[in-house]
């Protein structure tokens, strides 16, 4: 029963625990899109590991190179020491980021978590420009340690922890459903382009001069919120006028899911930096931070760590990126994610909560809204409703479907099904999902 494994993880487990609140299975076997729990329910998986299961769960071409390793017996752990698995692993990588970016980039493998390498990406920065200061963005996720923590742009989770890095200067993302200008669309973007290019002018303004920006292109945890290919290139145009290094975090976005490789590349940007993470282990703990080599001015040994690449991860990593790119999944993500979002509209028009549909790829969120409320006081849109959104959630568990919730009020459904999802699979979820929302109305 769940149950009783529920019981023993409320029993043990920190406070701090959170996907079990929400979805309260124990998992006993995975295979693609889907998990079934220790009482042999089936649930459609569109969290994916929070975007990490790029060919879903225990893809043969993961499993087999995982084998591989450990039939071969090869070493499974080398602290940084170099393996052929490893060199193949980076030589996987290099080959997929566009070559301008490549071609003068070094890596750095941290801890095997996201935030490991946001942290690694600051030291970085840091280090190369003298600077202490850090610019981020409103609604921004890029992790839970203490540093990553400090660039977060909602307060929630940072409320209970006094001391966190006091200075990083957040900058408004082009959130168009809720504009912080008070205007949407072409006209707020452009606003804030210009907001930001003043701040970063004026020496007065309050801004001393950055040790770097870090952006998401896609905000995922915010609440799948893409930046309009042009603003993101005016970031770029104004941090390389102000010297300023970019850090671009994909850790979320990287691998196909946003319908290219790297979401950078819809813009053609070339980024100073790239934190990577989830996808890129084929499931199995890898993050790494790769970055122009005019930044590499560490000394030897400034970023060590036990756990820096761990040789399953490396194989699984390099399998799941050939078969990304050998099955054009990239291209695949956007054709479903189209998919997906069209009938997100549909169901949209026939209920009474969705304020917004957004996303790009195969990162797809649905603004859960209280439209009984009048619009907030700048006209612009009504208040979120993370209630009602909770209450979708639960029905589309019931009905075997496992869903994410995100945003700045807990109040955006998030679609971040592994990228291997077929048409017709989508089609279920949606079928799913309204009924999901037509109960949750009711
Ligand atoms: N950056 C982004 C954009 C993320 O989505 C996440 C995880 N959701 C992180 C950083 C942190 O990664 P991790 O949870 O592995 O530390």
């Amino acid at each position: 029963k769940n149950e009783q494994y529920l019981d023993s993880q409320a029993k043990r487990e920190s406070n701090a625990r959170s996907y079990p609140r929400r979805i309260p299975i124990a998992i006993r076997e995975a295979n693609g899109i889907y998990v079934k729990d220790v009482e042999g329910k089936v649930f459609i998986d569109c969290l994916g590991g929070a975007g990490t299961l790029a060919l879903g769960h225990n893809h043969p071409v993961v499993i087999e190179a995982i084998k591989r390793v450990l039939d071969d017996k090869l070493p499974l752990h080398t602290l940084d020491l170099t393996t052929p698995v490893k060199e193949e692993f980076v030589e996987e990588l290099f080959t997929s980021l566009p070559e301008k970016f490549a071609k003068n980039a070094r890596i750095q493998f941290c801890g095997p978590s996201g935030s490991d390498a946001v942290e690694a990406a600051l030291k970085l920065v840091k280090t190369a420009t003298g600077n202490r200061s850090m610019l981020a963005f409103q609604g921004g996720y890029h992790g839970m340690t203490h540093g990553s923590l400090s660039l977060m742009g909602n307060l929630g989770p940072k409320k209970q922890i006094p001391g966190l890095m006091p200075d990083v200067h957040f900058l408004p993302f082009p959130y168009d459903y809720r504009c912080p200008f008070g205007i949407g669309g072409k006209e707020g973007v452009e606003i804030g382009q210009t907001y930001i290019e003043q701040l970063l002018h004026d020496p007065e303004g309050g801004i001393v001069p950055p040790a770097g920006m870090i952006m998401e292109i896609v905000q995922g945890e915010g609440g799948a919120i893409p930046a309009p290919d042009s603003w993101v290139r005016e970031i770029r145009r104004m941090t390389k006028a102000k010297g300023i290094p970019l850090i671009i975090d994909e850790i979320q976005t990287g691998l196909g899911r946003t319908g290219k490789l790297f979401a950078f590349e819809h813009a053609g940007i070339t980024p100073d930096v790239v934190v990577l993470s989830k996808a890129i282990g084929g499931s199995l703990p890898l993050a790494v931070v790769v970055y122009h080599e005019d930044l590499d001015k560490w000394n030897p040994g400034a970023h060590a760590g036990t756990f820096r690449g761990n040789q399953m991860a490396f194989a699984a990593g390099t399998a799941t990126i050939k078969f990304v790119k050998e099955n054009g999944l990239a291209a695949h993500a956007e054709e479903i994610g189209s998919r997906l979002l069209s009938q997100l509209h549909d169901i949209q028009a026939q209920t009474h909560c969705i304020g917004e549909v957004r996303g790009r790829g195969l990162m797809i969120g649905v603004e859960i809204v209280d439209k009984q409320h009048a619009l907030n006081k700048l006209g612009q849109n009504e208040p979120a409703h993370p209630e009602l959104a909770n209450r979708i959630q639960q029905e589309c568990f019931k009905r075997g479907l496992i869903i994410e919730l995100g945003g700045r009020h807990s109040s955006v459904v998030r679609f971040l099904p592994p990228l291997i999802i077929t048409a017709e699979e989508i089609d279920t979820v949606s079928e799913i999902f309204l009924e999901a929302v037509k109960q949750a109305e009711a």
